[in-house]
């Protein structure tokens, strides 16, 4: 992409609503627009970046052997009425009323329609186990809708929903989401860590919030320090799911609301981590809560009807986009990990209108193309350091900045934005250099 042709409309003041780092970022480097409280168009860096991530949680959720599907917007509130939750959910839930003085809402989750869609098909055992999932916007009206995407009021969000003939299997269907969350998250760079989390009036230990450590976070958190730096498991044996799990839960995790004070005290001191942190995902196995009301039933191996057990599995897609910022930013603006970057690389031009410097560039740039980098080529005709900051505050994680001054001597400059070091290169040796640091990262 040439900037010269995209639309990438910059601030040069910091806004002053913007109290912290990702929300205030987001805005200046022309990710999203606020419409309204909560509500945000996302402009065309921003949405690139979304669907980064949402395609990671694609990928991985595919390969835990859930199946994408897609559910409206717009419900109808006949389901939530059934499972007692139309008057339960409070003033959180947009309601609207059709023409017809029918009861509708914009979902803000979906395990009234997937259990009615699913007991419509599904009688026999034999037909589980299954998890389905979609990606798409909810809205939550919250009270404080605030930080950006952070806490908006229309978000993306992935949510699966995993239907099991017994409490057995579906703790099979929880590991593997559990499991899956971890591979999810690491590959955008992220430290996120499984903690307890309150499972409401169902009970039982089967919840897990997946929280990012960050200053601003919104949760208070307590766990054990080796929680953190554990590397991701990757693909995982069915037969090994369940010592991944107990591998990071039996280590102490909690946020405020399920924290126990003696309980804590109990790891090393120095092992002990008291820190905030950011809520990007959140699963839970509630077993009949839906099924029961709704019949949602399969005939067993013995011929009897049973209620099915399910769970359901939440990642923050829009949320992450502010997380990882959040985790991976500096003075000068944002610092994307290369998997969810906008653009591979960034291609400065110091001397737009020197032939030797236009050409060069415009090699550069069909190479880097070529190579699927597809790289950001700053065209336009501002100062470099104008070039430099804006650059930095996009946070492509590799720069190359070509001026007529390094052309005569056959080197372009490779800035690494994360680490700030700058390195001298010929135009090929560049190229090379950039392809290199994107092997491996789909
Ligand atoms: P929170 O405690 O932050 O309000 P929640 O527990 O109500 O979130 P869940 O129902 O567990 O949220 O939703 C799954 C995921 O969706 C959360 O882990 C979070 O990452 C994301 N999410 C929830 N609410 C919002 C929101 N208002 N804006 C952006 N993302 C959200
Ligand atoms: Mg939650």
């Amino acid at each position: 992409m040439r900037l010269s042709r995209y639309f990438l409309p910059l601030l040069k003041e910091t806004p002053s609503d913007a109290t912290i780092a990702s929300h205030r970022y987001m805005l200046r480097a022309g990710m999203v627009k606020q419409d309204s409280a909560g509500i945000y168009i996302w402009l065309p860096l921003g949405f690139k970046v979304l669907k980064k991530i949402e395609q990671i949680v694609r990928e991985e959720q595919n390969k835990a052997g859930a199946v994408e599907m897609l559910m409206p917007t717009i419900q109808s509130a006949n389901h939530w009425k059934e499972t007692g939750r139309y008057d339960a959910y409070g003033p959180e839930m947009l309601r609207i009323t059709d023409r017809g003085d029918r009861e509708l809402l914009y979902g803000p989750t979906n395990e009234d329609m997937i259990t009615d869609m699913f007991r419509t098909y599904v009688r026999s055992y034999k037909d589980l186990p299954q998890c389905l999932y979609h990606i798409q916007w909810k809205f939550r009206d919250e009270r404080r809708p605030r930080f950006g995407v952070m806490r908006g009021r229309e978000f993306l969000m992935k949510d699966a929903y995993s239907f099991d003939i017994d409490a057995e299997t579906a703790r099979e269907s929880y590991n593997r989401q559990f499991v899956a969350y971890l591979n999810t998250y690491a590959r955008m760079g992220l430290k996120a860590v499984p903690m307890r989390a309150d499972t409401g009036p169902i009970g039982g230990d089967l919840s897990h919030e997946f929280l990012i450590l960050a200053e601003t976070g919104e949760s208070e958190v307590f766990c054990h320090k080796d929680l953190v730096d554990m590397a991701p498991p990757g693909v995982v044996a069915d037969d090994d799911l369940q010592s991944i799990v107990d591998s990071r839960t039996s280590l102490y995790a909690a946020t405020d609301e399920m924290h126990n004070a003696d309980e804590f005290a109990k790891v090393p001191s120095d092992k002990r981590l008291s820190a905030r942190g950011i809520e990007v995902g959140h699963i839970f196995y509630f077993g009949e809560k839906y099924s029961e009301p709704m019949k949602a039933q399969v005939q067993g191996p013995d011929g009897k009807n049973t209620n099915i057990h399910m769970g359901s599995y939440g990642v923050g897609v829009s949320r992450l986009v502010g997380g990882i910022i959040e985790a991976s930013h500096d003075d000068n603006g944002i610092i994307w990990p290369k998997s969810v970057t906008p653009f591979g690389a960034g291609i400065i031009n110091l001397k737009v209108g020197d032939e030797a410097a236009d050409a060069a560039c415009e090699d550069l740039y069909s190479k880097l193309s070529e190579a699927g980098i597809d790289p950001l080529y700053d065209d336009r005709n501002d100062r470099g350091g104008q070039k430099f900051a804006r650059m930095d505050l996009i946070g492509l994680p590799y720069q190359l900045v070509i001026g007529p001054r390094g052309l005569k001597e056959g080197v372009v400059e490779v800035k690494t934005r994360a680490t700030g070091e700058k390195q001298n290169m010929t135009p090929e040796a560049a190229v090379n250099f950039i392809i290199n640091e994107y092997e491996g990262i789909a």
